[in-house]
């Protein structure tokens, strides 16, 4: 296996050498425009790449690829060669995990204990889609009509699938779009964000190794405002799989408009995280506090309203800011630290201005709650693990997501009063229930109207499990026997026999 260990981080094999060109019809192209981007490590600041920032003519040009290609000789891929096509870049992917993990953390600054961690879904991923690729079936459907006809469904790909995703994740992301397109037989264009574009580009190459046609997988980095916007209002584009903030969700769903493209959308939250007195102290303090704290808190379904049922309330936010005081912040590649940087200068501001509105608003921090400049830590993007007790479901930090490391602690007093308010947000994507008692483990979780209710842990994923949101969360559902769905059309077939 080829091992990156910190100290070689830097002279990653993909970041010496190569230019970083756009990924189109099984070429690397400059950009038309002959634009390029820069991608910086945000634990450092220091410039990793440039990279070629393609806009709406290499989305033409991507597009006219995917479109050829779905209607080329991979159409009559049958489905063992698709699932044997996405074993074989599950191999690859296997091969190279470490020099992947260690791209997606010297990007986008997740510890590198964390995107190691990931390896095992992202290989489940591209398995389970594997084996979805052979279950594909339409049905045999007994109708009423006189006489004797015959009717059927066929699930047919639904085309060429436009698909953005955000920086939180590169690989996982990409392999959540990538892997249900080949096992479908769709053909794809991924736009990476312009934060974070290595690991799709590598990924990229590891398509190419793996086999994968020509114009079946092209990956385009650049901009939201140019790129995406012309990806998502395409109208040679059949799908668009969108994930990312609710705002830019909004413009998706009207770019689709032009051509009435199907569209899913996995956005962001705002997710309630109930613990009951009876919980188990040992496992509920470490849980919630990284229920947050993970990714410095760059995860969509983040549990960072953490409703404390109020006798407990004091003791528990107290327990979590000190766990949260341990957490060791720094350079992700670093395998000691588990808390790296934010993504961007951009994020940076954002994280900070909501620290300054919770103060403004009354909220009283118990960690945390200032950037980090110590030192080495004044290069990069650092926020601590931050707990604000005091929080009323008013407040802004209480309402609206922030992207960062910060737990909004509420009181609570009764099971229904708690589903109530955890239910009081325009959001719905994750949730989390810390208790003993199985009867209102069943209530909240029944009553809750999120995507996922997490009990007594927090953020399991599976590939077979299906995961999306409820209200402005977004719609359709990423993994589970849900997600290819998203990417087949079903078709009904009549035939009449006598
Ligand atoms: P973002 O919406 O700013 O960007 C996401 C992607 O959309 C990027 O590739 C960006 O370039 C592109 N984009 C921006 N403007 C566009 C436009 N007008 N048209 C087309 N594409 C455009 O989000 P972000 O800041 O990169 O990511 C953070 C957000 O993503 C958070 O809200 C988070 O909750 C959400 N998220 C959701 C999930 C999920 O599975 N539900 C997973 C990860 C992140």
């Amino acid at each position: 296996m080829n091992v990156i260990t910190p100290l070689d981080a830097r002279s990653h094999p993909f970041l010496t050498g190569k230019p970083k060109r756009l990924f189109i019809d099984g070429k690397w192209v400059e950009a038309a425009s002959g634009k390029t981007f820069r991608t910086c490590n945000p634990a450092t600041g220091e410039v990793l790449a440039e990279v070629a920032e393609g806009d709406a003519e290499d989305i033409d040009r991507a597009v006219a690829a995917a479109r050829r290609a779905f209607e080329g000789p991979w159409s009559r891929w049958k489905p063992a060669e698709r699932q044997r096509l996405l074993l074989k870049l599950a191999d690859l992917v296997e091969a190279h995990i470490e020099e992947l993990s260690a791209l997606d953390t010297l990007d986008m600054g997740a510890p590198i204990s964390r995107t190691r961690g990931n390896r095992q879904r992202v290989l489940g991923m591209l398995r389970y889609y594997a084996g979805q690729a052979v279950s594909i079936h339409g049905e045999t459907i007994p109708n009423s009509l006189p006489g004797e006809i015959h009717s059927f469904t066929l699930k047919e790909p639904v085309g060429v699938v436009g698909a953005i995703i955000p920086w939180n994740g590169p690989l996982g992301a990409s392999i959540w779009k990538i892997g249900p397109a080949l096992a479908t037989g769709c053909t794809v264009v991924l736009k990476p964000a312009e934060e974070a574009p290595l690991t799709p580009l590598r990924l990229a190459e590891l398509c190419q190794e793996a086999g994968v046609p020509e114009g079946v997988v092209n990956v385009v980095p650049g901009y939201g405002e140019t790129a995406g916007a012309a990806l998502a209002g395409h109208r040679d584009v059949d799908k668009v799989a969108f994930t990312g903030s609710h705002v830019t969700g909004q413009k998706i769903v009207q770019a689709s408009a032009g051509n009435l493209k199907r569209v899913s959308l996995e956005l962001g939250g705002k997710s309630p995280d109930i613990v009951f007195a009876d919980a188990d102290m040992d496992w509920a303090v470490p849980g919630a506090a990284m229920a947050v704290f993970s990714n410095s808190g760059q995860i969509c379904s983040a549990g960072t309203r953490m409703f404390v049922e109020r006798r407990i309330y004091e003791e528990f936010t107290a327990r979590v800011a000190a766990f949260s005081k341990t957490l060791r912040v720094g350079d992700g590649i670093d395998p000691e630290v588990q808390i790296g940087p934010l993504v961007s200068a951009e994020q940076l501001d954002r994280v900070t201005g909501y620290l300054a509105i919770g103060r403004q608003e009354g909220a009283r921090p118990l960690s945390g709650g200032e950037r980090l400049t110590e030192g080495a830590l004044a290069k990069g993007y650092f926020v601590p693990p931050t707990v604000f007790a005091d929080v009323t479901d008013g407040m802004r930090i209480a309402q609206e997501e922030i992207f960062g490391p910060v737990i909004s602690a509420i009181p609570f007093d009764s099971v229904e009063e708690v589903i109530a308010r955890g239910n009081r947000t325009s959001f719905g994507l994750g949730s989390g229930v810390w208790t003993r008692d199985v009867t209102k483990a069943h209530q909240v979780a029944k009553g809750l109207r999120a995507g996922s209710v997490w009990v007594n842990c927090y953020q399991a994923m599976d590939p077979a499990v299906p995961f999306g949101g409820y209200k402005m969360s977004g719609y359709g559902r990423e993994s589970g026997l849900q997600h290819v769905e998203e990417y087949l059309n079903v078709k009904a077939v009549w035939i009449r026999t006598a």
